[in-house]
């Protein structure tokens, strides 16, 4: 064991790995980071270290470094977090062209057991492995590729809505009834009484419509969803978006733009990540396609699988009209008693509503409509539902005040970054997924 201070005293960082480079030949330097990899090649030690921003090579020659540092380095083990001060010196075959030469080496700490899975090794370790160690797994290229896109996503799209003028929403988690339903919610104790865990924004955002007329909140949704499967999870993050004085057919207008400008945006800003994940982005064409329910099911006629009119297209459905249409589109046009009840039904044919869902393959990326903005309506549709209407007298009364028109949509981000990173699999781009099998880390 190397000797290991944890305290920082006067050292501080001056570049990151990446800044070392044959521009800073001959400049002394400090920089941070985890000894990622140890190789000796007579009397020589070439450590590599990697920090945020990516690697760098530091070099030390057994006679002519300091005694100190050799002394340091002798028993240092791998993923040891060390500071380094020393000088840069051009090296062509090192990364970004230029090595550190240390003349002083802080042990910050040292690993008291191996990783029980090298994050650089070439065997791809299973997901549930890579999970219960998820903070050691994001030292891998691959996963750290998915969060810095995750991140350059979210950037985009805050911009994307600044710039249309949508102001941002905050609305609570914990609620006293169920948005859309009693299942699938997650009840808890709230003091004396039982609160549920908010599976959508969605009365709220149409509430706040009403003042602000274009809202968007970015927030989990938390869905007791029974199964288990590829593209859920308990707790996901939803973007929801809700805008006064349009349809749904405008909202469909915005969201498309939406996706375009963030892949314009991923190709621009993350090229880097791209390229490791061997990933190529085509922005889409717009407008995206578009076809209806009543389509949909046309085109199932010619395969085996069946749906009713009126009921929602199952996992099947989906996987097979997905073989027909392109990678992006839209289905517009669903029976009304397949969504939810503040969708608005047509005025020309109630049996139909002005509701859209975005797929992607064969994945719903968002669910959206034109709202119902007539009391009565609402709450004659709320009883159609099955739904007791006093747990709704907060939300009617709001529409007694007076409610414009309004639309919107929710997106499910973590799916959206499924499509970008081309992942099968939801809980490789959430951080610490939840699951009805994990609730830890
Ligand atoms: P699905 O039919 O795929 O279960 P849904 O129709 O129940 O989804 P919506 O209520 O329409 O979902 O929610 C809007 C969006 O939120 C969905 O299109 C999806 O992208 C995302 N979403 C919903 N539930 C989950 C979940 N459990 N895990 C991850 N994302 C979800
Ligand atoms: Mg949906």
């Amino acid at each position: 064991m190397s000797k290991v201070s944890e305290d920082l005293n006067e050292w501080r960082r001056t570049c990151y790995s990446t800044d070392v480079t044959p521009d800073l030949e001959s400049k002394e330097i400090t920089v941070f980071g985890r000894v990622m990899t140890r190789r000796e090649q007579g009397g020589i030690t070439f450590l590599i270290l990697q920090d945020m921003k990516g690697i760098v090579q530091v070099t030390i020659h057994r006679d002519k470094s300091p005694k100190e540092v050799v002394e340091d380095i002798k028993n240092l083990e791998l993923h040891s977090v060390i500071g380094i001060k020393g000088s840069v010196k051009s090296m062509p075959k090192a990364p970004h062209g230029a090595e550190i030469n240390p003349s002083k080496i802080k042990i910050l700490s040292q690993p008291k057991t191996k990783l029980p899975f090298d994050p650089h090794g070439r065997i791809e370790q299973s997901i549930d492995k890579r999970l219960d160690l998820r903070v050691i797994d994001l030292l891998r290229p691959r996963s750290q590729a998915i969060f810095k896109i995750r991140n350059v996503v979210l950037e985009v799209m805050r911009q994307f809505f600044h710039d249309e003028d949508f102001l941002e929403i905050n609305t609570p988690k914990i609620i006293s009834s169920a948005t859309e339903g009693g299942a699938a919610l997650f009840p808890l104790l709230y003091y004396d009484k039982e609160a549920f865990l908010a599976q959508s924004p969605q009365l709220y955002k149409e509430q706040l419509s009403s003042i602000f007329e274009k809202v968007f909140e970015i927030a989990p949704i938390f869905r007791a969803e029974p199964f288990r499967t590829l593209r859920h999870l308990s707790e996901a993050i939803s973007v929801d978006v809700e805008q006064a004085y349009v349809t749904y057919v405008d909202v469909m207008e915005l969201l498309e733009r939406m996706i375009q400008h963030i892949v314009i945006s991923l190709n621009e800003k993350c090229k880097d990540e791209l390229s490791i994940l061997n990933v190529k982005l085509d922005p889409p064409q717009l407008p995206l396609k578009q076809v209806t329910y009543d389509e949909v099911l046309k085109a199932l006629e010619k395969t085996d699988v069946k749906i009713e009119w009126g009921d929602d297209l199952s996992t099947a459905s989906l996987k097979e009209i997905s073989k027909q249409f392109p990678q992006y589109y839209f289905i517009i046009d669903w029976p009304t008693t397949s969504k939810a009840f503040y969708i608005k039904p047509k005025t020309a044919n109630q049996e139909l509503c002005e509701s859209f869902d975005l797929m992607c393959g064969p994945i719903e990326l968002v669910s959206g409509g034109t709202r119902i903005s007539n009391r009565e309506d609402l709450a004659k549709r709320i009883a159609e539902k099955g739904l007791e209407p006093k747990n709704f007298d907060y939300h009617l009364k709001i529409f007694d005040y007076g409610m414009p028109p309004h639309a919107g949509f929710g997106l499910g981000l973590d799916r959206l970054i499924m499509m970008l990173t081309n992942i099968e699999n939801i809980r490789e781009v959430v951080l610490f997924p939840r699951d009805p099998q994990r609730l830890t880390p």
